[in-house]
């Protein structure tokens, strides 16, 4: 089965990807590796240096912004782009995404760190970003997740917002459900002090480890 683009008028194949193909690509889309994403598409689904070069033009690099225009509600895998008609491959990316690490950036309460002794030094402290990529990237396959039930990845942290730390995300119940239907992590963070200790500051080591609901 093909695709046409209402917008170049190219004719596209479905992608038959496995969930660990379409993580390789999608981890290379997000450092801007085209090129590199061509070259896995060819050996992936066996295609000529051109229909790679056309298929990777509509491979959108951030789920639900349109590859050609400033549209950002795509909300299905090969979809046209309402705005503009550009076919977007729009392939699901890990709900473990840009997005959550932002709001997982911001739900960082530091006043409520476990560890009493460190508390008061901390309460400066705020976190200036969240790695979407962790360092093994295949930690974000669902069957690993559900084995190790765990993220590492960096984050910015101190009270200047600037020290690398080790974080480590721990799953719960429920951000396991929702990563097995691909459904946004936002809910799983604790909110308001609904779990007290949810953080766990290793300041030495330059660690922290945050529990998912
Ligand atoms: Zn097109
Ligand atoms: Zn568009």
């Amino acid at each position: 089965m093909k695709f046409k683009c209402k917008k170049c008028n190219e004719e596209l194949v479905r992608l038959n990807l496995s969930e660990e193909q379409k993580l390789d690509i999608y981890v290379l889309m997000q450092n801007d590796l085209r090129i590199f994403a061509e070259k896995k598409l060819i050996d992936y689904c066996t295609l000529t240096q051109n229909e790679a070069r056309i298929i990777a033009k509509h491979l959108n690099n951030r789920n639900g912004k349109c590859s050609e225009c400033e549209f950002d509600e795509l909300n299905e895998e090969n979809t046209d782009c309402p705005n503009c008609g550009a076919f977007n491959y729009n392939l699901n990316e890990p709900v473990f995404n840009i997005n959550f690490c932002s709001q997982l950036e911001w739900s960082l309460d530091f006043q409520n760190v476990e560890n009493e002794t460190i508390k008061y030094s901390v309460k400066e402290f705020w976190c200036d970003g969240v790695q979407h990529l962790p360092y093994d990237i295949n930690s974000l396959l669902y069957k690993n997740i559900e084995k190790h039930k765990e993220i590492i990845t960096k984050a910015w942290i101190g009270s200047g917002g600037d020290e690398i730390y080790e974080m480590k995300i721990k799953f719960g119940e429920q951000s396991l459900e929702n990563y097995k239907n691909n459904k946004s992590l936002d809910e799983c963070i604790p909110r308001n002090n609904e779990n007290p200790g949810w953080i766990k500051l290793f300041m030495e080591d330059k660690k922290i480890e945050v529990q998912l609901k």
